[in-house]
């Protein structure tokens, strides 16, 4: 296996192998390869046999969350200490990969019961945000984070979403949109502008709340999506939410560095989706030579034709690069 990020090497617990021309391979342990087989089983099996009933239905697959509970799969990032296996973010690329062959949708299911929000959470947390958090992966949530709004995409910087500390308590309004999981997700990580009592504007803040717990937290409506269908990607508005400060995510620097900090929780989630994409593309061609192996046309398989090759070939080559 050859992965570019030189970084996941460091994360992970498979050996550095070396590289040439700033290439970097990663030899997996026996456990590594062993975790991976284990995901591809799971894959090639349920998870393949849902995949397009999901896409059609547009159902978030519980009986997969399930599946992946099971297996250990949900929260394996998640340390010891909290009841997680303390697993590397390379293991965790191992099973989302496998995934993502299979169904995106899964996936992502993986990439954020591990990454994300969760990580920031056990990154920045406190004792009880951590035990709040890992409790409701381990029992299958998969987070949501709540960074993007109507009018704040690419420069998430400009959100309007603000926490008004009132008492002994924050007070959240705001709109969200393109939030995955909005509506299935349970714990959400949620960025708005905190402002004092008296109207100082204090920096960005994390907020914690949990869907069905916590009122104010409203799922406005779903997105119709290309693809991902059986992932609800949600408007989500804030209305007059409490949130009491046990809640507030505080990185280190306070509101003040908490933008530069929180959006970090972007970072590993992105990790997660490039794996996804990589995995996605190994699935295709997995598929594309089966076809051409088993499609007669001319009275041959349409692979023993020479344009084909060179396309799977160059297919092969883009993964590998
Ligand atoms: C499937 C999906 C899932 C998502 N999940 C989440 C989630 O869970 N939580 C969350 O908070 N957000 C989520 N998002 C939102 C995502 O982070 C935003 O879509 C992204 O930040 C881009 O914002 P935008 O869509 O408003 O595009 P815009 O910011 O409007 O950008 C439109 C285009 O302009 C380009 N552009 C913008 N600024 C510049 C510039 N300065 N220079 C050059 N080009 C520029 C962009 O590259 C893009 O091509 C999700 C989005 C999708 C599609």
């Amino acid at each position: 296996m050859r992965i570019k990020a030189a970084r996941l090497c460091r994360a992970g617990r498979g050996r550095y192998a070396g590289g040439k021309q700033g290439e970097a391979r990663v030899r997996l342990t026996e456990e590594q390869e062993a975790l991976r087989a284990r995901a591809a089983a799971l894959a090639d099996g349920l998870v393949r046999s849902r995949a397009a009933e999901v896409d059609a239905s547009r159902a978030y697959p519980w009986d997969i969350v399930e599946a992946l509970k099971a297996e250990g799969f949900m929260g394996m990032t998640i340390p010891e200490a909290h009841g997680g296996q303390g697993r590397s973010w390379l293991d965790a690329v191992l099973v989302i990969e496998q995934m993502a062959r299979a169904c995106t949708v899964t996936a992502r299911i993986v990439v954020e019961a591990n990454m994300g929000a969760i990580s920031t959470v056990m990154a920045y947390g406190t004792e009880e945000q951590k035990r709040l958090a890992a409790g409701l992966v381990l029992a299958g949530d998969k987070p949501a984070i709540c960074i993007t709004e109507p009018d704040a995409g690419s420069d998430a910087g400009g959100m309007t979403t603000r926490a008004d500390r009132r008492g002994n308590r924050w007070v959240v309004n705001g709109r969200k949109h393109w939030i995955t999981g909005g509506g299935v997700s349970r714990l959400h990580l949620i960025l708005a502008r905190a402002f004092d009592e008296d109207g100082t504007e204090l920096g960005v803040g994390g907020f914690l709340a949990v869907r069905g717990e916590d009122e104010g937290l409203k799922i406005v409506r779903r997105e119709t999506t290309m693809g991902l269908c059986g992932m609800p990607e949600a408007e989500l508005a804030f209305e007059e939410m409490q949130v009491t400060p046990d809640r507030v995510l505080m990185p280190p620097g306070g509101f003040r560095r908490g933008f530069a900090e929180l959006i970090n929780a972007y970072n590993s989630q992105r990790v997660g989706a490039g794996t996804v994409a990589m995995g996605i593309a190994q699935g295709a061609l997995e598929h594309a030579v089966s076809w051409a192996k088993s499609r007669e046309q001319f009275g041959r398989p349409i692979g023993e034709f020479q344009g084909l090759q060179w396309m799977l070939a160059d297919m092969q080559v883009q993964l590998t690069a």
